[in-house]
């Protein structure tokens, strides 16, 4: 394989899974190295500095949800792709302490796991249009350096999180609907649910604190005010 577009870490202990998904990468032209265990994940997340983790949550030694917080904890923002087999594990997985960038349900195909991992290294990697750094009151956002800077301290955001506060802060005044958002910044339909979008933005403004600078729209969406 030449001209890798990187290599992914799959940390799954289903055999069969992680086989489908080195094939399906590797034919996209992936590098993959799967690690079944969390505490092998992590070690090999650290070691390996892969482009995106796709994490199984249900593991051995140490869970995907403690290996994704170890991460973020150490200050590794490598994209998170969730997989689960249980659909009420969301809130939890995508929630503030957690930092993942997505997730899948299980059974997936493993095309929309592809799909997926595309997906969020387009988000974290891509910039949007216009000026490299837009302001909104106390908050500025750069997209060259990807920071974000709260009164002259710094924020950290995930990839997804960065990207949906940039699309919201390159047009302020704009209200977006979650369908909108997910297209723009998720880059697909709405197959996954809006509830994506919701938590994200919970995660956002959780990290503003009182300087959390979204709006919504009751019953339309979200946006950003023009200062
Ligand atoms: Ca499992």
């Amino acid at each position: 394989m030449s001209e890798s577009k990187g290599l992914v870490l799959v940390v799954e202990d289903e055999k069969t899974i992680a086989d489908v998904l080195r094939m399906y990468l590797s034919r996209e032209g992936f590098g993959v190295h799967v690690a079944t265990d969390g505490a092998a994940g992590l070690a090999a997340a650290k070691q390996l500095r892969p482009v995106a983790i796709i994490l199984d949550v249900g593991l051995p030694i140490m869970d995907g949800t403690e290996v994704c917080r170890e991460l973020r904890t150490s200050g590794d923002w490598t994209p998170i792709l969730f997989c689960t087999a249980r659909d009420d594990e969301v809130d939890r997985i995508l929630g503030l302490e957690m930092g993942g960038d997505d997730y899948i349900t299980k059974p997936f195909s493993p095309r929309e796991v592809v799909a997926r991992v595309k997906s969020i290294l387009r988000r974290s990697s891509g910039r949007i249009d216009g000026a490299a750094e837009l302001e909104i009151g106390e908050v500025i956002l750069n997209q060259d350096t990807r920071r974000v800077a709260l009164s002259g301290g710094e924020i950290s955001l995930t990839a997804t999180e960065f990207d949906l506060l940039a699309y919201l802060m390159s047009r302020p005044g704009r209200v977006f609907s979650r369908d909108e958002l997910l297209s723009h910044v998720w880059g697909y339909e709405s197959v996954v649910g809006t509830r994506t979008v919701d938590v994200h933005v919970a995660q956002l403004r959780a990290k503003f604190g009182d300087h959390d600078p979204i709006r919504t729209v009751r019953g339309v969406g979200y946006s950003v005010d023009k200062v």
